[in-house]
């Protein structure tokens, strides 16, 4: 008896009240997104319910796996429907299930049947007497335990009868499109795609900007970006990402300014290079992979100091985190491979030997004062060449 479809269970965004359907619009939406590549589905509501139907065959594990990445989505359970409401045909089809979804019979089980169309023959406290005991005829190993059961099997009669027991986890988190979007400065290292996952489960769409420095950083370190903002987009959707390219403004900072001021510097224009691009796109906030003390630039002075240049606020999920923990979810969500390929990011050819740790804003600043005659024409320039890849 194969699975042919599943019963989609979503927890936060039932309790929104009146803006329950809209949320529930952007998860089938999400939900048709995420399924497109496995095969051909039909995902609708019904009577409070979400369900996502296969329409031919389809693969198994590619479809569980698609739906995990299903922001909004809390429980997966895969089902049967059953398109008679002929009680021998649904016998049948129960124990197939079972049969079916548990290889090993040694457990305890419930049936628990809702009968939401009134025209079916039987109450639902028949049914569950009757496929219990079918049950128990079919299988030796198995008892029924009302209160703790190992297995629960749920039988719904509504338009079909559909059948299902196991409930895989959903990754949480709230459907892509519903809390706005933000721009993420996306690097090549770890942290920012991890980053962007973050917000993204919030519900927040995603822009991305990333800074290419050629030839100090190779078309590779560019295709990596692309790679990482792919896998990412599989969650959070299709992501416009802004390449831009830094090697000019890297340059005037690396010729006119304090060596040990340079990644903070640098910092800084990047930071306002991408506000504008959110600016322009109506993004509400930055999204960065900074983490407190991970290196020179991101102590909290230095921080701050970053933080000075932008008027959007700017989000930083992993800024209380230690390393282990954001490879933790960089391996969990598919990125960290991609992301420790060894191609040179921009920040690791212009960084100073010495970097200072502790900014001083009001210093920072002065030194910012050698580029005022180039860097409006560089920023100009480097926004006016900005490439934009859409990315799905
Ligand atoms: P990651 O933090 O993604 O692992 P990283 O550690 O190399 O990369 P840092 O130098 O720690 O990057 O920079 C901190 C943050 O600044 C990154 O998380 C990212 O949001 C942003 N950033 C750094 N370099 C770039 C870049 N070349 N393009 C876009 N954003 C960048
Ligand atoms: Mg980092």
């Amino acid at each position: 008896m194969k699975v042919t479809a599943f019963l989609i269970k979503y927890g936060e965004i039932a309790i929104k009240g009146k803006n329950r359907f809209m949320f529930e619009d952007a998860l089938m939406r999400q939900i048709r997104f995420a399924m497109k590549p496995v095969g051909d589905f039909d995902v609708r509501k019904e009577s409070g319910r979400m369900f996502v139907e296969g329409r031919g065959d389809f693969d198994y594990d590619e479809a569980v796996e698609a739906l995990q990445k299903v922001f909004g989505i809390v429980g997966i359970c895969p089902m049967v429907v059953e398109e008679t409401k002929d009680i021998d045909h649904l016998r049948k089809t129960v124990l197939a299930f079972i049969d079916e979804q548990y290889p090993v019979k040694d457990f305890t089980f419930k049936v628990h049947a809702r009968r939401g169309d009134k025209q079916f023959p039987m109450t639902s406290m028949e049914l569950n007497m009757d496929i219990g005991e079918k049950l128990l005829d079919a299988f030796e190993g198995l008892k029924v335990d009302v209160h703790h059961p190992d297995v629960m099997v749920n039988i719904e009669v509504r338009k079909y009868i559909y059948i299902y027991s196991q409930e895989i986890k959903g990754p949480g988190g709230m459907p892509a499109g519903t809390n706005g979007r933000a721009m993420l400065l996306l690097s090549g290292g770890i942290d920012s795609p991890v980053a962007g996952y973050m917000i993204a489960k919030r519900g927040v769409r995603i822009d991305a900007t990333y800074f290419h420095a050629p030839p100090y950083t190779s078309e590779r370190a560019k295709q990596k970006v692309v790679d990482l903002a792919k896998i990412v987009a599989q969650y959070a959707g299709p992501i416009d990402l802004h390449v831009v390219n830094f090697t000019d403004i890297q340059l005037a900072i690396y010729e006119k300014c304090p060596h040990d001021e340079l990644t903070i510097i640098m910092r800084r224009y990047m930071m306002k290079i991408a506000e504008h691009f959110a600016k322009e796109r109506e993004d509400l906030a930055l999204i960065t992979g900074e983490s407190i003390g991970q290196v020179a630039s991101q102590t909290i002075h230095n921080l701050a100091i970053t933080n000075e240049v932008c008027e959007l606020p700017v989000f930083r999920p992993c800024i209380g985190m230690d390393k282990q923990e954001i490879v933790d979810i960089a391996e969990k969500i598919g990125t960290f491979e991609t992301s420790i390929q060894p191609f040179e990011d921009c920040c690791t050819i212009f960084v100073a030997k010495h970097p200072v740790t502790k900014g001083n804003l009001k210093r920072i600043q002065k030194s910012e004062e050698h580029l005022k005659d180039v860097i409006d024409d560089l920023m100009k320039e480097a926004i006016d060449t900005t490439e934009v890849i859409h990315v799905k």
